[in-house]
């Protein structure tokens, strides 16, 4: 073991002149009286160690160590001590057998270190002295009190001596650091959770929306293609149905031209048997009667032909007048809902207003204009009835109709018509009173033009105009015209071509009546009958009779096919309409794939489909790729959730692998200590002793140091007597110097409080350490004079300290 050999102070505390220690022995003993510098000695071993605080050098501040004078002697430039130890074992990790070790501190405080004769650093110094278990503030110099303060240490403070010798320190550090990360890391996550949980929010109620856009799309899909099937099939029954009726109508055709020849025949066989009679006649009267009778025969025949004709015409007029119903009904029953209602045949139903009105042909276009979609309002009694009509729609899902109730409709004020206008088209119309105010309604404020432009001469904005080419100014000045397609316009030619031909019939009839009247005054007194003759002529007027008989069958076998005919004539009109829009309506579904299914299935899903998408109510499509954007996110977000809790169990399995580990080395170092302990005690008092922490489980707690001196039993170093506490204390002490061995131990004044018999225990103790290790102990006490293997006296004289000999015992 590395042992000082020799101690050289110059100008260090009250040593001013150069003194040398040299130790030759293992266990030496410094004494002298009171202040005479033995304490100096174990400060300047401590100095040349290298210890920094002043205060543990008795100093208030460093350079003060330096010998300040005595009366007219001078303080010190510099203090300087240096310590040389043995290296014959080669402990130091330098070449030479010695080591020496100095330091010098000058007035300004400045230290210098040197390492055998060369200038180190104060870290080299500690380096090398490390090497052989040397520590500046190391627990083998027990400086004058330690022992007390040991004493009236708290057992929180004796704790830490334990902390401290254990080096658990390093483990603090540690932990704190552990500890600032732990909280980084929490507050990060505690951050990105708070943003994570708001994010949800969102994310589920897009995801809703989302499920909600794709069941959107799905039943649109869904719908399309049954539309699409069901258009088709409805295409392809329109068009069998129209096959058919084109098959029908020629066959109808051909037995009409069958027809057409026969009543033509029938009419010229007809024309020449009444010739027959009439050449006759003449001829037979010529010869034989007076010119009056002549004239009585043409009157008689004149009438009876005239006669025939006016049936004739009766019979022509109403075929007419029954075609004109029909399409009459087609024309006004185009609106479903309107025919439905119409046809219930309700009390106060009175019709649609375009069937209410008559409008001369020249007036049509402009009243259909004019009217528009009113035309198809339904005129009423009053506000009961229309609300009773419109429950019986709802109730049987039949559509939607406009009522114009007659007690509750107001008729427009009546107005007189511009100048350069043809009139109110009102008054273009014709119609019961009773209707007036319902289609004064419709038509009322609107003027009737000849063109357009005379309105733009009137003044368009301050009248409704209607031109009789259809083209429309409403008050707001909006302008509507164009070519304009009268709606119906197969029925309606129809219609007035027939009109016409009555009008012609019945001015015919009117003529023919007056004719008649005017024969039948000038017919004579019948006279006696030629009866010889009258054979011959009935004989001609029966065959007349019979021609006349086959020419009426045939002429109403031929009103009725022509009747059949134009009936299927406007089937096929209606049907081509219907066939127009259904191929529209399929032109919409040309990319679409159909499917094939009863129609009423098809119909029946359609609904639930419409249904389901109503329920939906309106659809956020775009929250499909927000959902999967903000999934992303979402994702990411709780990601770097996840890794920051693997980041917060990581450094907690950290803190408390260090903390494991700072328990352990402290357990282990307490138990080792403690094994010292009852060592030292044994060999000092034959007593048992003990160290353990208040509570065993906390490293927190404090030391409880216990011992049974001379064989008492086990108890607290607190309530022992002062001399027991300083035994038990020094027993402590010499462990921790057991537990961490140094080459070398220096003691001042431990004997102190101790009587005679405990101080021998003490020496005998050292005597023994001595043999392995170097002792260096400051005493009054004779008995530890005694027991040292060499004895050194200090002196004070004038200031000075001086080492005044060496006794070998
Ligand atoms: P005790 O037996 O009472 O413990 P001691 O022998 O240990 O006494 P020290 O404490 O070593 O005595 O010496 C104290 C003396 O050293 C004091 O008298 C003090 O005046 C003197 N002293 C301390 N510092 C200086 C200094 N810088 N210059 C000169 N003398 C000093
Ligand atoms: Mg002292």
């Amino acid at each position: 073991m590395p042992r000082i050999r020799k101690l050289k102070l110059h100008g260090f505390k009250s040593f001013a002149k150069k003194t040398v220690i040299t130790f030759p022995a293992n266990y030496s003993v410094i004494c002298g009286a009171n202040g005479s510098g033995k304490s100096n000695v174990l400060d300047a071993v401590c100095f040349v160690l290298g210890r920094i605080s002043a205060k543990s050098l008795r100093a208030d501040r460093m350079k003060e160590v330096i010998y300040h004078g005595w009366k007219n002697k001078k303080p010190s430039e510099f203090a300087e001590v240096s310590i040389t130890f043995d290296n014959s074992d080669g402990i130091f990790p330098v070449d030479d057998k010695e080591v020496v070790v100095s330091r010098r501190i000058n007035r300004k405080g400045i230290s210098i270190y040197k390492l055998n004769g060369k200038t180190v650093t104060r870290e080299k110094v500690l380096e090398i002295l490390g090497k052989a278990g040397i520590r500046p503030d190391g627990y083998n110099i027990i400086l004058q009190g330690d022992v007390t303060d040991i004493i009236e240490m708290s057992p929180l403070e004796r704790r830490t001596i334990i902390d401290e010798i254990s080096g658990i320190s390093e483990y603090e550090e540690k932990r704190k650091k552990a500890e600032r990360e732990l909280s980084t890391v929490e507050e990060r996550l505690k951050e990105v959770r708070i943003r994570l949980n708001e994010r949800f929010t969102v994310l589920e109620k897009l995801r809703q929306e989302a499920e909600a856009a794709e069941r959107y799309q799905k039943l649109s899909k869904e719908l399309e293609v049954l539309r699409a099937s069901l258009a088709k099939i409805r295409l392809e029954e329109a068009d069998e149905s129209m096959k058919k009726l084109v098959e029908k109508l020629d066959e109808l055709e051909k037995e009409g031209e069958k027809i057409e020849t026969e009543f033509s025949r029938a009419e010229s066989e007809l024309d020449e048997a009444e010739k027959k009679l009439r050449d006759f006649e003449s001829k037979v009267f010529a010869s034989v009667t007076s010119e009056k009778r002549k004239k009585a025969e043409k009157l008689k025949s004149d009438l009876i032909s005239k006669k025939e004709r006016l049936r004739f015409i009766a019979e022509e007029k109403s075929r007419l007048k029954n075609l004109i119903e029909k399409l009459s009904l087609i024309v006004r029953g185009e609106n479903r809902v309107v025919r439905e209602i119409t046809s219930l045949g309700r009390t106060g139903v009175y019709g649609s207003v375009s069937s209410l009105i008559t409008v001369p042909e020249k007036y049509r276009i402009a009243v259909e204009v004019a009217g528009g979609n009113h035309l198809n309002d339904i005129v009423v009694k009053n506000t009961d009835v229309a609300l009773e009509l419109i429950n019986y729609l709802k109730s049987r899902k039949l559509g939607r109709a406009t009522f114009l109730p007659l007690d509750k409709i107001k008729p427009r004020p009546e107005s007189k018509a511009p100048e350069g206008s043809l009139g109110m088209l009102l008054d273009f119309v014709e119609f019961d009173e009773k209707y007036r105010p319902a289609i004064s309604f419709v038509l009322g404020d609107t003027v009737l033009v000849e063109k357009i432009e005379d309105a733009k001469k009137i003044g368009i904005g301050k009248w409704r105009f209607v031109s009789l080419d259809g083209d429309l100014a409403e008050k707001s000045g909006a302008i509507i015209g164009g070519f304009y397609r009268p709606e119906k316009s197969f029925e309606l030619s129809e219609i007035s071509k027939y009109s016409k031909r009555i009008e012609e019939l019945e001015e015919e009839e009117k003529n023919l009546r007056a004719e008649i009247v005017e024969l039948e005054k000038n017919l004579p007194e019948p006279e006696e009958d030629f009866s010889d003759m009258e054979e011959e002529r009935k004989k001609l007027v029966e065959e007349v009779e019979k021609k006349r008989k086959i020419r009426r069958e045939l002429y109403e076998k031929r009103t009725i096919i022509q009747s059949n005919i134009n009936r299927l004539r406007i089937q096929k009109a209606r049907l081509e309409a219907e066939l127009e829009n259904l191929k529209l309506e399929f032109r919409n579904y040309q990319q679409t794939e159909t499917v094939k299914m009863e129609p009423e299935v098809m119909e029946n899903r359609i609904s639930q489909i419409l249904s389901e998408l109503r329920d939906l109510g309106p659809v956020n499509m775009k929250a499909v790729e927000e959902y999967k954007l903000l999934k992303k996110d979402y994702d990411e977000l709780k990601k770097k959730v996840e890794k920051l809790e693997d980041e917060r169990e990581r450094i907690l399995e950290l803190m408390m692998d260090i903390e494991r580990k700072r328990r352990n080395v402290f357990m282990e170092t307490l138990r080792a200590v403690s094994e010292q302990f009852k060592k030292v005690f044994r060999d000092l008092t034959g007593g048992e002793a003990e160290l353990r922490l208040e509570d065993p489980e906390s490293l927190e707690s404090g030391l409880i140091i216990e011992a049974s001196p001379k064989g008492k039993k086990l108890m607290n170093i607190d309530a022992m007597s002062g001399g027991e506490k300083t035994l038990t204390a020094l027993a402590f002490l010499f462990a921790l110097q057991r537990f961490r061995p140094a080459p070398f131990y220096i003691l001042d004044e431990v004997d102190a409080a101790l009587d005679k018999a405990n101080t021998k225990k003490i020496n005998e103790l050292i005597k023994k350490y001595s043999e392995e290790s170097q002792f260096i102990v400051i005493s009054h006490n004779d008995t530890t004079i005694q027991s040292a293997d060499c004895v050194f006296g200090v002196t004070m004289e004038e200031g000075e300290s001086k080492i005044v000999g060496i006794k070998m015992p």
